[in-house]
């Protein structure tokens, strides 16, 4: 398979229009999706013990040069070196440690230094301890120390001003311990998503013994996606298959969010009431149904300024589904540019036989590299199941585009894989 094959389904700047009632391809369905979503212009100032997860509104630049005075890398015994002419060994004056005030280096003599101590005045180098011989007062130096060794010069990391950390980057605990190493202790950053989440159907707990209930998987796992992608996170709980008391829920919901998800009911079945009371409640319907498995009924609108995405009953679809359209959603609320998805070109290690037609995601599991080095994949659960046991037990998701009638082993693929989406297993 032409790897090229992807780009539709990876690249989602510009919005296609899609005539009411036809089913989108997965990239239109991407800029559909994004084109719900304005950034939002809310900022807050955060401290950077809160600011993981939190998106720069701002450039952040550098108050300060780094390191902030020159100071040793070394343990061992500063020197001038002009010194050591003539000579082969110096008495030791003193000693400096980190944390220090700077000294002087008295004329003709060494101090003993520890790593990241201030450079002493009239020193111009650090010999290292493990080429120091130590007796009697003074230090021979088995190598000769020549000026600038094992010295950090103050602005040699990092100049003053200098850009840190761009706007719009989430930040992570390395950009935390970079401010925190700055001395910066609050960022301007924009403002948490508002998510709300509800899952319908008669048919889900809270009694799972009452024969014909089942447990809501996808509320708890969409809470948990979209915390994880950032968001301020509400529970909605779980509404009924019923016309009504789901308008009314929309309605209550005001303003209150910028972006509700919800699951199930948004297929064609008589119970499927997501669309009709998005309707009757004020709300638009911008796209419907995606040429994809799993997945197929899903829908973007919005309801007043909330952007509105109804995501399919089957738990496996609404997990393929958050990360090909919500995690885009979320990222781009938060005034970033989504990460494209599945950009990571592997290899398939299985041949499969399909129907041509919709887009494939399926859980995929990192079985090898292939000679090349690139990741070979193994498919995992059975292409129509719901159940998240192979998900689970998968390194990322993988995607075969609509129109691809067969895989053949070592053919080109692209693939998701979790610890991109910030999900380690
Ligand atoms: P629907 O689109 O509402 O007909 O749902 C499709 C399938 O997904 C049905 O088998 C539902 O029982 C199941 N389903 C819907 N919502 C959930 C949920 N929150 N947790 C687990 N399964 C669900
Ligand atoms: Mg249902």
């Amino acid at each position: 398979m032409d790897s090229t094959l992807m780009s539709d389904v990876c690249g989602c700047d510009s919005v296609p229009p899609v005539p009411s009632g036809e089913i989108m391809s997965v990239s239109d369905a991407m800029a559909r999706a994004l084109s719900q979503i304005s950034p939002i212009a809310e900022t807050q100032s955060v401290s950077i013990g809160d600011a993981c997860g939190r998106v720069t509104q701002r450039a952040v630049f550098a108050i300060n040069a780094l390191p902030l005075f020159d100071n040793s890398a070394m343990d061992g015994f500063a020197l001038c070196c002009a010194d050591l002419d003539g000579r082969e060994s110096l008495p030791i004056a003193g000693t400096v440690s980190a944390g220090e005030r700077p000294g002087t280096l008295p004329e003709g003599a060494a101090m003993r230094i520890y790593t990241g101590a201030p450079l002493p005045k009239g020193a111009d180098a650090v010999a290292m301890v493990e080429r120091c011989h130590e007796a009697e007062g003074k230090v021979c130096f088995t190598h000769r120390p020549v000026p600038g060794d094992n010295i950090r010069r103050k602005g040699s990391d990092q100049a003053q001003g200098q850009m840190l950390i761009p706007s719009q980057t989430r930040l992570g605990p390395r950009h935390i311990g970079l401010l925190a190493a700055n001395g910066i202790d609050r960022i301007g950053a924009v403002r948490r998503p508002r998510v709300a989440v509800f899952s319908t159907g008669d048919e889900l707990g809270p009694d799972v013994k009452t024969p014909g209930k089942i447990p809501d998987a996808n509320r708890p796992m969409l809470l948990a996606l979209a915390h994880q992608a950032g968001a301020d996170v509400t529970d909605l709980g779980i509404l009924p298959d019923d016309l009504e008391a789901t308008k009314v829920a929309f309605e209550g919901i005001g303003d209150r969010f910028d972006l509700i998800l919800t699951s199930g009911a948004v297929s064609m079945g008589g119970k499927d009431h997501i669309r009709d009371a998005l309707v009757a409640a004020g709300g638009h319907v911008a796209g419907w149904r995606v040429a994809m498995k799993p997945g197929k009924p899903v829908l973007f609108g919005t309801l007043g300024r909330t952007a509105c995405t109804g995501l399919p009953g089957n738990p496996l679809a609404v997990y393929v589904n958050f990360q090909l359209f919500v995690a885009p959603q979320i990222s781009r609320l938060m005034g970033m540019k989504p990460a494209p998805f599945a950009n990571v070109p592997a290899r398939a290690g299985f041949d499969w036989v399909r129907k041509p037609g919709r887009a494939e995601i399926f859980p995929a599991r990192l079985a090898t590299y292939n000679q090349a080095g690139v990741p070979v994949l193994e498919r995992l659960g059975r292409g129509v199941s719901a159940t998240l046991l192979p998900l689970a037990e998968a390194d990322g998701l993988a995607i075969v585009p609509a129109d691809i009638e067969r895989v053949r082993y070592g053919d080109g693929l692209h693939w998701h894989p979790f610890c991109r989406s910030g999900e380690m297993r």
